[in-house]
């Protein structure tokens, strides 16, 4: 099909995948195998020493992997991506792949709880540190990077402010001084963000919430735009010098403009050390449901945008509520960069205020009916949860107040239930917490 360049919805049901050619199955089977039977001698030493690409075990490849991770990448426009087991493993790894000891990244201070406290306390005990800046100015991007610094770390709707950031601006920023710029695209999806297109170089999904779409398995998806010169700036060894894990080839010489994929450099080497030495593979059997979850996606984002942003005007509408964070309303200080960056909608997550404060925001949560509380987002489920408690729990309270975190602060995760059923859900639950019959 490459006279055509197909849409979202025609590529997020068949992008990588051929129906299976020893069985004619339409769907993609589950390889349910740990290691591959190898054809003959010449070919396994070819596998093994990466001199042909094949399956040989499931930690490093697996065929139902393998059409999922060609399947994102498709859908982000990426040269390649990589499977693994959450979308923590794949965080991690998008750093770990490009630092040293004594390096530096520059990360935007509204991230997931999770990311927070792998650059704040974990990574740093591992010799690389994180500067966190107000994401709000993008030139405070530019003002925290010095000659360490190896990466910017944004998100593409930040959590728990519901924020956008100046993608083009932040992404000229990196461009300038020679390092990429990684986006976690989770809350945005490919469906209504496409990172790449905006000058990113690395964008980290955790699969678990709108790829899978049903709450069902944990997943992480690592994409490579194919877009960054790695031998350029000197700044990136592991590229440019010879590998000693691999023979001591030079992956940047090997994986730089690949014949058919282009540059597909940091998937490939991200794959060769940190999947292979740190193991946190995808199953294949998750890989299977992350791709019934993306045939989907489109269908399902519509829907949960719209109520969202339903939602978000009832809510702001509503006597009881002291604030709403969605950029969807033209209140929103990030309004104008929703527009421009997701036009189709900036998300189905939001936040809001209840009067009263935690003692209040608590009694209303436990009235919900239809949405669940519980610590996720993206499910066809609504969704809720109280951040300073949940998600972003474990940090001390000044940490909290850094990221935005608020007491009386409530988010919602927009499902794809029927709207006036959410909206009386909503309605019922500031009836019974407001104290008139509680
Ligand atoms: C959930 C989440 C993660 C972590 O993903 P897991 O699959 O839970 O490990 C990272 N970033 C964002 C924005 C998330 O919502």
């Amino acid at each position: 099909m490459s006279e055509r360049k197909l849409h979202f919805d025609t590529l997020q049901v068949h992008a990588g995948q051929v129906p299976d050619p020893t069985t004619g199955a339409r769907a993609v089977p589950i390889y349910q195998t740990t290691s591959f039977v190898f054809k003959n001698f010449e070919q396994a030493r070819l596998i093994s020493s990466v001199e042909e690409f094949g399956f040989d075990y499931s930690r490093i490849t697996n065929p139902t992997c393998e059409v999922l991770e060609n399947r994102i990448a498709a859908l982000e426009g990426g040269s390649g991506a990589l499977a693994l087991a959450s979308g923590s493993a794949a965080t991690a790894y998008s750093i770990l792949n490009i630092t040293h000891t004594g390096d530096e990244i520059v990360a935007a201070k509204t991230l997931y709880g999770g990311s927070f406290n792998l650059f704040v306390n974990t990574l740093p005990k591992h010799g690389v540190k994180t500067r966190l800046v107000d994401p709000s100015d993008p030139e405070n991007f530019r003002k925290a990077i010095n000659e360490k610094t190896r990466a910017i770390f944004i998100e593409t709707i930040g959590n728990p402010d519901i924020n956008i950031i100046d993608f083009e601006k932040v992404a000229r920023i990196a461009q300038e001084n020679g390092i990429p710029l990684i986006v976690d695209n989770t809350f945005g999806t490919p469906y209504l963000f496409r990172p790449f297109d905006y000058g990113a170089n690395i964008i980290v999904h955790s699969a678990t919430k709108y790829i899978g779409g049903h709450g069902t398995s944990i997943g992480g998806l690592i994409v490579d735009g194919g877009n960054f010169d790695w031998s350029k700036s000197g700044k990136f060894p592991d590229f440019t010098t010879p590998d000693p894990a691999y023979s001591g080839f030079v992956h940047w010489d090997r994986w730089g403009n690949y014949p058919g994929a282009g540059n597909i450099a940091y998937i490939i080497k991200v794959r060769l050390h940190y999947l292979r030495d740190f193991g946190a593979c995808m199953s294949p059997f998750n890989a299977f449901l992350f791709l019934q979850g993306l045939e989907t996606l489109s269908f399902r984002l519509e829907r949960q945008v719209a109520s969202a942003q339903r939602i978000a005007a009832y809510l702001a509408a509503h006597p009881e509520v002291e604030w709403v964070n969605y950029p969807g309303l033209k209140t929103s200080p990030y309004h104008a960069l929703a527009k421009k960056y997701l036009p189709k909608g900036p998300g189905a997550i939001l936040a809001f205020g209840v009067k009263g404060g935690l003692a209040r925001a608590k009694k209303f949560i436990e009235s919900l009916k239809i949405f669940s509380f519980l610590a996720n987002v993206g499910d066809s489920k609504s969704l809720v949860v109280h951040p300073a408690t949940v998600t972003h729990g474990q940090l001390t309270e000044a940490e909290q107040r850094l990221a935005g975190v608020k007491p009386e602060q409530i988010r919602f995760s927009v499902g794809t239930e029927n709207i006036d059923d959410l909206l009386w859900d909503i309605g019922q639950a500031f009836e019974k917490s407001s104290g008139k019959d509680a």
